[in-house]
């Protein structure tokens, strides 16, 4: 079964430095104006790199809850 994944970015603490748009293996991040936008996270598989490379601690991932599916 394939696993969903929220991918929230917060922008208030986003400085635009690119990195989870670089290094997203997914290509689930673009930069909308100044900020990141997970705009595809029905493509994310989870590997948490974009949690841990953010430098201001602005994406949160975690797996959708079973009303959220
Ligand atoms: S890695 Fe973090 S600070 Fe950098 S653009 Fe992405 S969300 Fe913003
Ligand atoms: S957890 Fe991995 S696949 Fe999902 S958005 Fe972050 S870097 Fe991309």
């Amino acid at each position: 079964m394939k696993k969903n994944y929220n991918v929230i970015v917060n922008q208030k603490w986003c400085k635009s430095c690119e990195i989870c748009v670089a290094i997203c293996p997914k290509k689930v991040f673009d930069m909308d104006n100044f900020y990141a936008a997970a705009n595809r996270p029905e493509d994310c598989i989870g590997c948490l790199l974009c949690e841990k490379l953010c430098p201001d601690f602005a994406i949160e991932v975690r797996l959708k809850t079973e009303k959220e599916k």
